[in-house]
């Protein structure tokens, strides 16, 4: 089945062999490569054929399709930098700096000492605001 995809988008380009890249898996649907500008050593991204904007965007069976290869993926990225660890992050929306929009996960290997850290500064989730806005969510989930 053909694939959507929209000329002016930097992966789908990578996808139709326009732009070149540093390849590192290729199925029928899903495609994994290295990111151009690492924040760890080894940062892959693993992105679907189609181009969709976001995980909002996507229909369902294309994210499986994409999460179901992560796995693999990662442990294979991991044996090659010498990591165990990994952060899996799907920026999603331009408030969350997305600023490629075709449906990307971003797989980050982590070193013990390594220099990347991201900033965990939890709050306090107070037990009135919790209910009320599980049950908002369950609405809207619902709804
Ligand atoms: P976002 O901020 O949208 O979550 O991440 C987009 C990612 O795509 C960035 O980490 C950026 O370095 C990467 N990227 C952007 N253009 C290219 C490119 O042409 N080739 C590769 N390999 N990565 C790219
Ligand atoms: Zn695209």
């Amino acid at each position: 089945m053909a694939h959507p995809s929209d000329p002016n988008c930097i992966f789908c380009k990578i996808i139709a062999g326009k732009i070149p890249c540093y390849k590192i898996h290729e199925d029928e649907n899903v495609v994994a490569f290295l990111d151009i500008g690492p924040l760890t050593r080894g940062h892959a991204l693993v992105i679907p054929k189609g181009h969709y904007a976001n995980l909002l965007e996507a229909p369902p069976e294309v994210v499986g399709k994409v999460a179901a290869e992560i796995p693999a993926i990662a442990r294979a990225v991991l044996a090659a930098v010498g990591a165990r660890a990994f952060n899996l992050l799907a920026n999603s929306g331009a408030e969350a700096q997305q600023s490629v929009e075709h449906l990307h996960f971003h797989i980050l290997p982590r070193l013990s000492g390594g220099s990347f850290t991201i900033p965990w500064l939890p709050g306090k989730l107070e037990a009135g605001e919790g209910a009320a806005l599980a049950e908002t969510v369950r609405k809207n989930l619902h709804a």
